[in-house]
């Protein structure tokens, strides 16, 4: 039986579900819609900070933030980025997704919101595993030269990234990192909310890591202790390749001893 606070909590994200079910409810059904929903995150997280790319020393109030100063993408550097995420997802990801869907049909949605506290805990958790797995799977292709050299060498392209560099990935970096962010939460029997959430605060974070920038308000600089590693350390890690293979906290390179910021 719930207690009062839990359904308490229960009624706050009912009503918001209860609106998605209804007006959106074949939409979200669709087994494409996390891959569109995490495509459609990249390009609106994405995009500001091409504009501030391209005003660059034009804008002084935000170029003073700027990492590696005087290095700026070019907008054939954004295309191509950008042509990779596509072609990645038209040759890979859709194909991927559709076999899936085939092969375990999905059963319906559940009625019932979950709690905050549940939606909370759940993407934590499952962000944090994300950030283990990618952790082990980037010091492993940063110390097999083969590995670097036919999987991970293509996202070391850019020695100063920017927003659009996040999806320049192989095609099976793309796979391993979409298929543990997706199915990390279903495995673990998380809501459908917790696996969107998850979707969408990965590639944002993704994004963040990427723009080039350490702003005042960088998640790095909120998070005490270096908990979160954030954009300035994978920009170093862009510039000092055996350094920072965490992609968002900071917790396992300060153990392994690989933190440097
Ligand atoms: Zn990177
Ligand atoms: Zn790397």
């Amino acid at each position: 039986m719930n207690s009062p606070n839990s359904c308490e909590q229960h009624l706050f994200l009912q009503p918001f579900w209860d609106y998605i079910l209804t007006e959106f409810g074949d939409i979200v059904s669709s087994p494409f819609f996390p891959v569109l929903l995490a495509f459609s995150g990249y390009l609106c997280f994405s995009f500001p900070f091409a504009i501030i790319d391209i005003l660059g020393e034009r804008c002084p109030l935000l170029y003073q933030y700027k990492i590696q100063k005087n290095k700026f993408p070019t907008v054939k550097m954004m295309i191509l980025c950008i042509w990779k995420a596509v072609y990645n997802h038209v040759i890979y990801v859709f194909p991927a997704v559709f076999l899936n869907w085939l092969w375990i049909p999905p059963g319906p949605l559940p009625q019932n919101a979950p709690t905050v506290c549940t939606l909370l805990g759940e993407v934590l958790g499952c962000l944090l595993l994300f950030d283990f797995q990618y952790f082990v799977w980037h010091v492993l292709h940063h110390k097999n030269h083969w590995l670097y050299k036919k999987v991970h060498a293509v996202h070391h392209k850019y020695v100063a990234p920017f927003s659009w560099s996040s999806q320049n990935l192989g095609g099976y970096e793309l796979m391993t990192v979409g298929f543990w962010s997706s199915m990390n939460p279903i495995r673990l029997g998380c809501h459908p909310l917790t696996s969107w959430t998850c979707n969408l605060l990965s590639v944002w974070m993704s994004v963040d890591d990427h723009i080039g920038y350490n702003f005042p308000w960088s998640l790095s600089k909120i998070v005490p202790w270096g908990l979160y590693g954030g954009v300035i350390a994978h920009d170093l890690h862009h510039q000092k390749p055996d350094t920072n293979f965490a992609p968002f906290f900071g917790h396992w390179d300060l153990i392994c001893g690989t933190s440097c910021v």
